[in-house]
Protein backbone atom coordinates (compact mmCIF):
# COMPACT_ATOMS: atom_id res chain seq x y z
CA UNK A 1 0.00 0.00 0.00
CA UNK A 2 2.65 2.05 0.74
CA UNK A 3 4.84 1.19 -2.39
CA UNK A 4 1.86 1.85 -4.63
CA UNK A 5 1.32 5.72 -2.76
CA UNK A 6 5.04 6.60 -2.81
CA UNK A 7 4.97 5.31 -6.90
CA UNK A 8 1.88 7.11 -7.49
CA UNK A 9 3.22 10.55 -5.92
CA UNK A 10 6.52 9.96 -7.34
CA UNK A 11 5.16 10.15 -10.89
CA UNK A 12 2.47 12.03 -10.91
CA UNK A 13 4.50 14.67 -8.88
CA UNK A 14 1.33 15.34 -6.50
CA UNK A 15 -0.39 13.86 -2.94
CA UNK A 16 -3.27 13.78 -5.13
CA UNK A 17 -4.53 9.97 -4.56
CA UNK A 18 -7.06 8.40 -7.98
CA UNK A 19 -10.31 9.56 -7.17
CA UNK A 20 -13.13 7.94 -9.21
CA UNK A 21 -16.18 9.89 -9.20
CA UNK A 22 -19.66 8.21 -9.74
CA UNK A 23 -20.36 10.22 -12.61
CA UNK A 24 -20.24 10.01 -15.92
CA UNK A 25 -20.17 11.64 -19.87
CA UNK A 26 -22.79 10.85 -22.21
CA UNK A 27 -20.50 12.00 -25.02
CA UNK A 28 -17.21 10.19 -25.54
CA UNK A 29 -13.95 11.97 -27.03
CA UNK A 30 -12.08 9.13 -29.11
CA UNK A 31 -12.99 9.85 -32.89
CA UNK A 32 -9.16 11.43 -33.14
CA UNK A 33 -7.41 8.52 -31.04
CA UNK A 34 -5.03 6.44 -33.63
CA UNK A 35 -4.32 3.36 -31.21
CA UNK A 36 -7.99 2.14 -29.99
CA UNK A 37 -9.06 -1.15 -29.52
CA UNK A 38 -12.09 -2.69 -28.86
CA UNK A 39 -12.89 -5.23 -25.67
CA UNK A 40 -16.86 -6.60 -24.98
CA UNK A 41 -17.00 -8.29 -21.52
CA UNK A 42 -19.34 -10.94 -21.43
CA UNK A 43 -20.38 -12.09 -17.58
CA UNK A 44 -21.60 -15.67 -17.63
CA UNK A 45 -20.07 -19.07 -16.50
CA UNK A 46 -21.66 -22.39 -16.27
CA UNK A 47 -20.34 -22.53 -12.91
CA UNK A 48 -17.79 -19.98 -11.13
CA UNK A 49 -13.93 -20.58 -10.13
CA UNK A 50 -13.15 -20.05 -6.73
CA UNK A 51 -10.03 -18.10 -7.47
CA UNK A 52 -11.42 -15.52 -10.35
CA UNK A 53 -11.85 -11.91 -9.62
CA UNK A 54 -13.76 -11.63 -12.79
CA UNK A 55 -17.03 -9.76 -12.98
CA UNK A 56 -19.21 -13.13 -13.92
CA UNK A 57 -22.50 -14.86 -13.23
CA UNK A 58 -24.04 -18.50 -13.48
CA UNK A 59 -25.67 -18.09 -16.86
CA UNK A 60 -28.81 -17.85 -17.37
CA UNK A 61 -30.55 -17.54 -21.00
CA UNK A 62 -32.82 -15.09 -20.77
CA UNK A 63 -30.29 -12.89 -18.74
CA UNK A 64 -28.01 -13.44 -21.90
CA UNK A 65 -30.87 -12.70 -24.24
CA UNK A 66 -31.67 -8.83 -21.98
CA UNK A 67 -27.73 -8.43 -22.07
CA UNK A 68 -27.20 -9.31 -25.84
CA UNK A 69 -30.04 -6.45 -26.18
CA UNK A 70 -28.43 -3.88 -23.62
CA UNK A 71 -25.04 -4.45 -25.32
CA UNK A 72 -25.93 -3.95 -28.84
CA UNK A 73 -27.60 -0.72 -27.86
CA UNK A 74 -24.61 0.20 -25.82
CA UNK A 75 -22.39 0.02 -28.94
CA UNK A 76 -25.02 2.24 -30.67
CA UNK A 77 -24.75 4.54 -28.14
CA UNK A 78 -20.89 4.79 -28.77
CA UNK A 79 -20.97 3.94 -32.21
CA UNK A 80 -23.41 6.79 -33.25
CA UNK A 81 -20.60 9.90 -31.88
CA UNK A 82 -18.80 9.02 -34.59
CA UNK A 83 -19.11 10.94 -37.77
CA UNK A 84 -17.66 8.07 -40.55
CA UNK A 85 -16.41 4.58 -39.58
CA UNK A 86 -13.42 4.71 -37.45
CA UNK A 87 -10.45 2.59 -37.62
CA UNK A 88 -9.78 0.08 -34.56
CA UNK A 89 -6.72 -2.05 -34.16
CA UNK A 90 -8.47 -5.15 -32.15
CA UNK A 91 -11.59 -6.26 -30.71
CA UNK A 92 -11.18 -8.71 -27.71
CA UNK A 93 -14.15 -10.82 -26.13
CA UNK A 94 -13.54 -11.96 -22.62
CA UNK A 95 -15.63 -12.71 -19.84
CA UNK A 96 -16.99 -14.83 -18.30
CA UNK A 97 -17.31 -17.03 -21.12
CA UNK A 98 -17.98 -15.44 -24.16
CA UNK A 99 -18.62 -18.69 -26.01
CA UNK A 100 -21.74 -19.07 -23.57
CA UNK A 101 -23.62 -16.72 -26.02
CA UNK A 102 -21.12 -18.17 -29.26
CA UNK A 103 -24.68 -18.08 -31.28
CA UNK A 104 -24.72 -14.11 -30.63
CA UNK A 105 -21.19 -13.19 -30.81
CA UNK A 106 -21.40 -12.43 -34.80
CA UNK A 107 -24.60 -10.44 -34.07
CA UNK A 108 -22.19 -8.54 -31.68
CA UNK A 109 -19.37 -7.92 -34.05
CA UNK A 110 -21.95 -6.96 -36.95
CA UNK A 111 -22.74 -4.31 -34.98
CA UNK A 112 -19.14 -3.07 -34.15
CA UNK A 113 -18.73 -3.33 -37.64
CA UNK A 114 -21.15 -0.73 -38.12
CA UNK A 115 -19.19 2.09 -36.85
CA UNK A 116 -15.77 0.42 -36.81
CA UNK A 117 -12.89 -1.28 -39.34
CA UNK A 118 -11.08 -3.77 -37.09
CA UNK A 119 -7.49 -3.88 -38.74
CA UNK A 120 -5.77 -6.50 -36.31
CA UNK A 121 -8.18 -9.06 -35.62
CA UNK A 122 -10.66 -10.15 -33.43
CA UNK A 123 -9.93 -12.56 -30.05
CA UNK A 124 -12.23 -14.24 -27.86
CA UNK A 125 -11.41 -16.13 -24.17
CA UNK A 126 -12.64 -19.85 -24.31
CA UNK A 127 -13.00 -22.29 -21.89
CA UNK A 128 -11.59 -25.66 -22.56
CA UNK A 129 -15.61 -27.28 -22.12
CA UNK A 130 -16.20 -24.87 -25.38
CA UNK A 131 -13.80 -26.11 -28.03
CA UNK A 132 -15.26 -28.15 -30.33
CA UNK A 133 -15.14 -28.31 -33.97
CA UNK A 134 -18.47 -27.35 -34.32
CA UNK A 135 -18.16 -23.91 -31.90
CA UNK A 136 -14.76 -23.57 -33.69
CA UNK A 137 -16.61 -23.04 -36.76
CA UNK A 138 -19.02 -20.68 -35.72
CA UNK A 139 -15.96 -18.54 -34.09
CA UNK A 140 -14.45 -18.45 -37.89
CA UNK A 141 -17.41 -17.71 -39.55
CA UNK A 142 -17.75 -14.62 -37.63
CA UNK A 143 -14.72 -13.50 -38.20
CA UNK A 144 -12.68 -14.62 -35.30
CA UNK A 145 -9.09 -14.80 -35.78
CA UNK A 146 -7.08 -15.40 -32.32
CA UNK A 147 -8.00 -17.48 -29.12
CA UNK A 148 -7.18 -17.89 -25.83
CA UNK A 149 -7.91 -21.02 -23.79
CA UNK A 150 -8.17 -20.23 -20.44
CA UNK A 151 -6.29 -23.78 -18.84
CA UNK A 152 -4.65 -22.76 -15.82
CA UNK A 153 -2.54 -26.17 -15.65
CA UNK A 154 -2.47 -29.49 -16.72
CA UNK A 155 -1.92 -30.79 -13.68
CA UNK A 156 -5.31 -31.96 -11.57
CA UNK A 157 -3.85 -31.34 -8.63
CA UNK A 158 -3.02 -27.98 -9.11
CA UNK A 159 -6.47 -27.52 -11.19
CA UNK A 160 -8.08 -28.62 -8.36
CA UNK A 161 -6.55 -26.20 -5.56
CA UNK A 162 -7.66 -23.31 -7.60
CA UNK A 163 -11.47 -24.89 -7.38
CA UNK A 164 -11.60 -26.46 -10.98
CA UNK A 165 -11.99 -29.67 -12.48
CA UNK A 166 -11.78 -30.39 -15.98
CA UNK A 167 -10.48 -33.46 -17.92
CA UNK A 168 -9.31 -33.42 -21.39
CA UNK A 169 -7.62 -30.20 -21.76
CA UNK A 170 -4.53 -31.03 -23.83
CA UNK A 171 -6.92 -33.17 -26.13
CA UNK A 172 -8.75 -29.17 -26.89
CA UNK A 173 -5.62 -27.29 -26.97
CA UNK A 174 -4.42 -29.90 -30.06
CA UNK A 175 -7.88 -29.38 -31.49
CA UNK A 176 -6.79 -25.55 -31.05
CA UNK A 177 -3.75 -25.28 -32.50
CA UNK A 178 -5.06 -27.83 -35.42
CA UNK A 179 -8.41 -25.09 -36.68
CA UNK A 180 -6.03 -22.63 -38.22
CA UNK A 181 -6.34 -19.02 -35.96
CA UNK A 182 -3.48 -16.72 -36.24
CA UNK A 183 -2.75 -17.05 -32.80
CA UNK A 184 -3.90 -19.69 -30.03
CA UNK A 185 -2.86 -18.48 -26.26
CA UNK A 186 -2.89 -20.38 -23.28
CA UNK A 187 -3.12 -18.76 -19.67
CA UNK A 188 -1.45 -20.60 -17.05
CA UNK A 189 -1.07 -20.03 -13.53
CA UNK A 190 1.97 -20.39 -11.26
CA UNK A 191 2.47 -20.08 -7.43
CA UNK A 192 -0.39 -22.50 -6.97
CA UNK A 193 0.29 -24.71 -3.43
CA UNK A 194 1.90 -27.96 -4.34
CA UNK A 195 2.97 -26.53 -7.77
CA UNK A 196 6.93 -27.06 -8.28
CA UNK A 197 8.95 -25.28 -11.07
CA UNK A 198 9.01 -28.33 -12.98
CA UNK A 199 5.68 -28.72 -12.70
CA UNK A 200 5.16 -25.30 -14.27
CA UNK A 201 7.82 -25.50 -16.94
CA UNK A 202 6.21 -29.16 -18.23
CA UNK A 203 2.58 -27.15 -18.25
CA UNK A 204 4.15 -24.27 -20.07
CA UNK A 205 6.35 -27.06 -22.84
CA UNK A 206 2.51 -28.63 -23.28
CA UNK A 207 1.24 -25.75 -24.07
CA UNK A 208 3.89 -24.80 -26.78
CA UNK A 209 4.08 -28.41 -28.02
CA UNK A 210 0.15 -28.83 -28.28
CA UNK A 211 0.27 -25.85 -30.81
CA UNK A 212 0.26 -22.70 -28.41
CA UNK A 213 1.80 -19.39 -30.15
CA UNK A 214 1.61 -17.74 -27.35
CA UNK A 215 1.37 -18.87 -23.53
CA UNK A 216 0.39 -16.29 -20.70
CA UNK A 217 1.24 -17.08 -17.45
CA UNK A 218 0.00 -15.11 -13.95
CA UNK A 219 0.74 -15.50 -10.26
CA UNK A 220 -1.94 -16.82 -8.25
CA UNK A 221 -3.21 -13.47 -6.54
CA UNK A 222 -5.95 -13.89 -3.53
CA UNK A 223 -8.31 -11.90 -3.99
CA UNK A 224 -10.21 -10.51 -0.52
CA UNK A 225 -13.44 -11.40 -2.08
CA UNK A 226 -12.32 -14.11 -3.58
CA UNK A 227 -13.65 -17.95 -2.08
CA UNK A 228 -9.96 -19.72 -2.36
CA UNK A 229 -9.32 -22.83 0.00
CA UNK A 230 -6.17 -22.63 -0.63
CA UNK A 231 -3.12 -19.46 -0.40
CA UNK A 232 -0.72 -18.76 -3.20
CA UNK A 233 3.03 -19.92 -2.52
CA UNK A 234 4.77 -17.51 -0.71
CA UNK A 235 6.54 -14.74 -3.15
CA UNK A 236 10.30 -15.98 -2.48
CA UNK A 237 8.54 -19.09 -4.52
CA UNK A 238 7.05 -16.99 -7.59
CA UNK A 239 10.16 -15.60 -7.49
CA UNK A 240 12.25 -19.06 -8.19
CA UNK A 241 9.07 -19.83 -10.24
CA UNK A 242 9.29 -16.96 -12.66
CA UNK A 243 13.03 -17.15 -12.60
CA UNK A 244 12.83 -20.56 -13.65
CA UNK A 245 10.01 -20.16 -16.65
CA UNK A 246 12.17 -17.15 -18.09
CA UNK A 247 15.34 -19.26 -18.37
CA UNK A 248 13.47 -22.06 -19.95
CA UNK A 249 11.42 -19.84 -22.17
CA UNK A 250 14.91 -18.27 -23.43
CA UNK A 251 16.09 -21.55 -24.09
CA UNK A 252 13.08 -22.77 -25.71
CA UNK A 253 13.98 -19.73 -28.04
CA UNK A 254 10.54 -18.01 -27.17
CA UNK A 255 10.26 -14.33 -27.04
CA UNK A 256 9.12 -12.82 -23.90
CA UNK A 257 6.82 -10.09 -25.20
CA UNK A 258 5.57 -9.46 -21.61
CA UNK A 259 6.52 -9.66 -18.07
CA UNK A 260 4.38 -12.67 -17.61
CA UNK A 261 3.92 -13.48 -21.35
CA UNK A 262 5.55 -15.78 -23.77
CA UNK A 263 5.16 -16.07 -27.54
CA UNK A 264 6.59 -17.88 -30.64
CA UNK A 265 8.74 -15.86 -32.43
CA UNK A 266 7.14 -13.66 -35.46
CA UNK A 267 3.70 -14.54 -34.18
CA UNK A 268 0.30 -12.71 -34.17
CA UNK A 269 0.19 -11.62 -30.07
CA UNK A 270 -3.02 -11.91 -28.09
CA UNK A 271 -2.75 -9.34 -25.76
CA UNK A 272 -6.20 -6.92 -25.06
CA UNK A 273 -4.64 -4.87 -21.84
CA UNK A 274 -1.50 -3.01 -24.06
CA UNK A 275 -3.20 -0.86 -26.19
CA UNK A 276 -2.97 3.08 -25.90
CA UNK A 277 -6.64 3.60 -25.64
CA UNK A 278 -9.66 1.52 -25.34
CA UNK A 279 -13.44 1.03 -25.49
CA UNK A 280 -14.90 -0.82 -23.40
CA UNK A 281 -18.90 -2.58 -23.36
CA UNK A 282 -20.41 -4.71 -20.92
CA UNK A 283 -20.65 -5.22 -17.52
CA UNK A 284 -17.33 -4.49 -15.75
CA UNK A 285 -15.64 -2.95 -19.14
CA UNK A 286 -12.97 -0.40 -18.55
CA UNK A 287 -12.58 2.81 -20.95
CA UNK A 288 -9.19 4.38 -21.34
CA UNK A 289 -9.15 7.69 -23.63
CA UNK A 290 -6.79 10.31 -23.62
CA UNK A 291 -7.68 11.99 -20.54
CA UNK A 292 -10.20 9.78 -19.16
CA UNK A 293 -11.17 6.10 -17.46
CA UNK A 294 -14.06 5.04 -16.68
CA UNK A 295 -15.60 1.60 -15.64
CA UNK A 296 -18.74 0.04 -16.33
CA UNK A 297 -21.34 -0.94 -13.55
CA UNK A 298 -20.94 -4.65 -12.34
CA UNK A 299 -24.23 -4.98 -12.23
CA UNK A 300 -26.52 -6.39 -15.28
CA UNK A 301 -29.54 -5.20 -14.33
CA UNK A 302 -27.91 -2.00 -13.12
CA UNK A 303 -26.46 -2.13 -16.91
CA UNK A 304 -29.96 -3.39 -18.74
CA UNK A 305 -31.85 -0.36 -16.94
CA UNK A 306 -29.06 2.44 -17.20
CA UNK A 307 -29.06 1.28 -20.76
CA UNK A 308 -33.00 1.01 -21.01
CA UNK A 309 -33.28 4.84 -20.04
CA UNK A 310 -30.65 5.64 -23.02
CA UNK A 311 -27.79 6.60 -20.86
CA UNK A 312 -24.30 5.08 -20.70
CA UNK A 313 -23.80 2.36 -18.24
CA UNK A 314 -20.59 4.23 -16.78
CA UNK A 315 -20.14 3.19 -13.03
CA UNK A 316 -17.02 5.48 -12.42
CA UNK A 317 -14.86 7.84 -13.68
CA UNK A 318 -11.46 9.35 -13.37
CA UNK A 319 -10.74 12.32 -15.05
CA UNK A 320 -6.54 11.78 -15.40
CA UNK A 321 -4.33 14.59 -14.80
CA UNK A 322 -1.63 15.05 -17.31
CA UNK A 323 1.33 13.06 -14.59
CA UNK A 324 -1.01 10.60 -14.03
CA UNK A 325 -2.38 9.81 -17.68
CA UNK A 326 1.40 9.42 -17.49
CA UNK A 327 1.98 7.16 -15.06
CA UNK A 328 -0.82 4.97 -16.52
CA UNK A 329 1.08 4.83 -19.97
CA UNK A 330 4.06 3.85 -18.30
CA UNK A 331 2.58 1.29 -16.10
CA UNK A 332 1.01 -0.59 -19.04
CA UNK A 333 3.84 0.10 -21.66
CA UNK A 334 6.39 -1.77 -18.94
CA UNK A 335 4.35 -4.55 -18.77
CA UNK A 336 4.85 -4.87 -22.67
CA UNK A 337 8.82 -4.88 -21.45
CA UNK A 338 9.66 -1.83 -23.70
CA UNK A 339 8.32 1.49 -23.82
CA UNK A 340 8.54 3.46 -26.69
CA UNK A 341 8.84 7.70 -26.32
CA UNK A 342 7.13 8.31 -29.51
CA UNK A 343 3.73 6.87 -28.36
CA UNK A 344 4.10 8.49 -24.84
CA UNK A 345 4.22 11.53 -26.85
CA UNK A 346 1.38 10.88 -28.68
CA UNK A 347 -0.83 9.81 -25.51
CA UNK A 348 0.57 12.33 -23.05
CA UNK A 349 1.15 15.52 -25.49
CA UNK A 350 4.61 15.96 -23.78
CA UNK A 351 7.97 14.63 -24.60
CA UNK A 352 9.04 11.71 -22.27
CA UNK A 353 12.82 12.99 -22.01
CA UNK A 354 10.82 16.09 -20.96
CA UNK A 355 8.89 14.95 -18.59
CA UNK A 356 10.97 11.89 -17.10
CA UNK A 357 14.47 12.09 -18.41
CA UNK A 358 15.82 12.57 -14.93
CA UNK A 359 14.17 9.25 -14.01
CA UNK A 360 15.38 7.27 -17.12
CA UNK A 361 18.60 8.41 -16.96
CA UNK A 362 19.10 6.63 -13.36
CA UNK A 363 16.92 3.39 -14.70
CA UNK A 364 19.41 3.06 -17.40
CA UNK A 365 22.77 4.02 -15.06
CA UNK A 366 21.18 1.20 -12.66
CA UNK A 367 20.99 -1.37 -15.35
CA UNK A 368 16.85 -1.63 -15.18
CA UNK A 369 16.19 -0.10 -18.76
CA UNK A 370 18.11 -0.14 -22.07
CA UNK A 371 17.91 1.51 -25.42
CA UNK A 372 16.53 -0.61 -28.22
CA UNK A 373 15.07 0.72 -31.37
CA UNK A 374 14.08 4.39 -30.18
CA UNK A 375 12.67 2.11 -27.26
CA UNK A 376 13.35 1.51 -23.30
CA UNK A 377 13.54 -2.03 -23.22
CA UNK A 378 13.38 -3.57 -19.47
CA UNK A 379 15.97 -5.84 -18.34
CA UNK A 380 15.43 -9.16 -16.05
CA UNK A 381 15.62 -7.30 -12.66
CA UNK A 382 13.50 -4.45 -14.44
CA UNK A 383 10.83 -7.24 -14.94
CA UNK A 384 10.88 -8.98 -11.80
CA UNK A 385 10.56 -5.75 -9.85
CA UNK A 386 7.62 -5.42 -12.34
CA UNK A 387 6.03 -8.44 -11.39
CA UNK A 388 5.98 -7.52 -7.50
CA UNK A 389 4.79 -3.85 -8.23
CA UNK A 390 2.44 -5.26 -10.46
CA UNK A 391 0.98 -7.55 -7.40
CA UNK A 392 0.69 -4.99 -5.08
CA UNK A 393 -1.28 -2.79 -7.68
CA UNK A 394 -3.25 -5.37 -8.00
CA UNK A 395 -3.99 -5.94 -4.05
CA UNK A 396 -4.05 -2.28 -3.28
CA UNK A 397 -5.93 -0.58 -6.28
CA UNK A 398 -8.15 -3.37 -8.34
CA UNK A 399 -8.77 -5.78 -5.11
CA UNK A 400 -10.56 -2.38 -3.87
CA UNK A 401 -12.18 -1.28 -7.02
CA UNK A 402 -13.33 -4.64 -7.85
CA UNK A 403 -14.67 -5.33 -4.72
CA UNK A 404 -16.55 -2.43 -4.25
CA UNK A 405 -18.35 -2.36 -7.73
CA UNK A 406 -19.26 -6.08 -7.23
CA UNK A 407 -21.73 -4.75 -3.89
CA UNK A 408 -22.44 -1.15 -5.36
CA UNK A 409 -23.72 -1.15 -9.04
CA UNK A 410 -23.32 2.25 -8.86
CA UNK A 411 -20.55 4.24 -6.34
CA UNK A 412 -20.62 7.88 -5.22
CA UNK A 413 -16.92 7.35 -5.14
CA UNK A 414 -13.94 5.27 -4.86
CA UNK A 415 -10.43 6.80 -3.76
CA UNK A 416 -7.42 4.60 -4.42
CA UNK A 417 -4.24 6.57 -2.69
S1 LIG B 1 -12.06 -18.72 -14.46
FE1 LIG B 1 -13.28 -18.53 -16.33
S2 LIG B 1 -14.86 -20.13 -16.10
FE2 LIG B 1 -13.98 -19.82 -14.06
S3 LIG B 1 -15.34 -18.30 -13.10
FE3 LIG B 1 -13.64 -17.16 -14.04
S4 LIG B 1 -14.37 -16.57 -16.04
FE4 LIG B 1 -15.73 -18.22 -15.30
Amino acid sequence: MLLTAVMRMWLTRSFKPFRFKGEYESRLSFEGLDDLGLYVHIPFCRSLCSFCPYCKVIYAPEIAARYKMALLSEIDMVGKQLRRKKRVGSLYFGGGTPALMIDDLEDIIDRLKQYFIITGGIGVELHPVDVTWGNLGKLKAAGVTMVSLGIQSFNRDCLSKLGRVGEGHAGKLRILGEAGFDAVDVDLIFAIPGQTEEMLIEDVSTAFSLGATQVSTYPFIDFTFADNDYRPLPEKDKKRMLQALVAHCRREGKDRTSVWTFAEPQTQKYSSVTRDNFLGFGVSAATLLRSVFKINTFSIEGYVERIDSQQLPTSLTLNFTRRQRAAYFLFWNAYSMAISPERFEAVVGVPLSEMFGFEFWVLEKMGMVYKENDHYCLTDDAAYLYHNIEQIYTTAYIDKMWNVSRNIAFPEEIVLR
